[in-house]
């Protein structure tokens, strides 16, 4: 007898996550970090204060299975003010450790063997995984550059009895497009007319930039009434590290989805969930203010590498700007991130990740959410390359 056990993967074509290869490449090398997708910056103070003050005070022991109430409390008024849409804080919303957790809870309440979840490349990357460990098939959708908008005409020839299940990402990552209200009419209609189950990753929600609304699927009675909606106080806060995020879902959805989160994570970190919920309170403005903060370091980012051979289509929303360097270099995108962080300085992921057949395209993503010094260094090195 081997003394090895036998163990088959059941995930057999997954390797380590672009994020995490690529960041450590860039400390390796000590580049710039324009990778994976997280500030260079802290949190507001008066956040990591109550953080601070909670765990110094007794709020070190489990929260309650959906979160405490002061912070579901917050998110209900916050959905009320922006969506316009009235939820019950005790039925309908759930803290999770991340909008990674609630992504693979709400595939897992759903998804059974064989049923087809339609997706669309670039996608990202926690989605195929978490349907196939679910047993479901994955059904990846193209989204075209330069514009990354879904063809809801070939949704609807994808459809087949097996469908059960669509998931939607906007504001995009790693495009940065963004729905539209024409965009939720057709995907209202293509998941009645076939009884879907949508989930809208929205993490980006309050990132979306030039003026527009985001059109979160909350703000369709019809739709909500069968979305899973996620979100992430990660990006919302510039908190990316405490991995806290939540689900808004009607009762019916959100009780299957509680039956598999509280034997996933269970619970999510409680002093985290004090002191968001009291920023969320006490500083509502903050949210106002996110538009604003990153349209202007997207601009800054595009003017200074104006003089680049990198060409970019200004993102509508994320903190994510993809620059298509065909003028720069014939290497292929894995390489070219490679050449950036080790020979230029500047780490960059690769578009080629986000597709399960990668299109002959030579783009790479930039990450924007940084100090304006970090940017404008970055682009320095960027626009030698001519
Ligand atoms: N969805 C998308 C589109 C993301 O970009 C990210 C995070 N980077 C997540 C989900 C996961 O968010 P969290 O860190 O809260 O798990
Ligand atoms: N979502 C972030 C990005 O796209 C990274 C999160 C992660 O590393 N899993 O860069």
């Amino acid at each position: 007898m081997s003394s090895t056990p036998r163990l088959e993967s059941k995930l057999p074509d997954v390797g380590t996550t672009i994020f995490t290869i690529m960041s450590q490449m860039a400390a390796d090398h000590k580049a710039i970090n324009l990778s994976q997708g997280y500030p260079d910056y802290d949190g507001p103070a008066a956040l990591t204060e109550r953080l601070a003050w909670y765990t110094t005070h007794g709020h070190n022991q489990y929260a309650p299975l959906a979160g405490i109430a002061p912070l579901r409390a917050a998110v209900a008024a916050k959905v009320e003010r922006f969506y316009a849409h009235g939820i019950d804080a005790d039925t309908q919303v759930t803290v999770t450790p991340g909008a990674t957790e609630a992504i693979f809870c709400a595939v897992h309440a759903v998804v059974r063997p064989g049923d087809e979840v339609i997706m669309f490349d670039p996608v990202y990357d926690c989605y195929d995984p978490a349907v196939r460990l679910a047993g479901g098939v994955p059904v990846h959708l193209i989204l075209a550059a330069p514009a990354y908008r879904i063809d809801w005409q070939a949704v609807r020839s994808a459809i087949t009895p097996r469908t059960r299940m669509i998931m939607v990402n906007s504001p995009h990552n790693p495009s940065g497009s963004v729905l539209d209200e024409d965009d939720l009419e057709a995907l209202l209609e293509i998941a009645e007319q076939h009884d879907l189950i949508v989930i809208a990753d929205e993490v980006y929600e309050h990132l979306v930039f030039d003026g527009q609304p985001h059109w979160s699927v909350l703000r369709k009675p019809r739709l909500a009434a069968r979305s899973y909606a996620i979100f992430s106080f990660g990006k919302t806060f510039h908190v990316t590290g405490w991995k806290t995020g939540y689900c808004v879902a009607p009762p019916v959805l959100m009780t299957e989805f509680k039956r598999v989160h509280q034997f996933v994570a269970f619970v999510t970190a409680t002093p985290l969930q004090y002191a968001l919920a009291d920023f969320m309170t006490h500083h509502p403005e903050h949210l106002e203010q996110l538009p604003t903060f990153y349209q202007r370091k997207r601009d800054l980012f595009l003017a200074a590498m104006a003089g680049s051979g990198f060409r970019m289509t200004p993102s509508a929303g994320t903190f994510f700007q993809l620059a298509e360097y065909s003028a720069v270099s014939t290497l292929d995108d894995m390489r070219m991130v490679e050449w950036l962080t080790k020979e230029v300085g500047v780490a960059a992921i690769p578009m080629s990740v986000f597709y399960q057949s990668p299109p002959a395209q030579r783009y790479v993503r930039f990450c924007f959410c940084k100090e304006d010094d970090t940017l404008r260094a970055a682009a320095a090195k960027l626009c030698e390359l001519g």
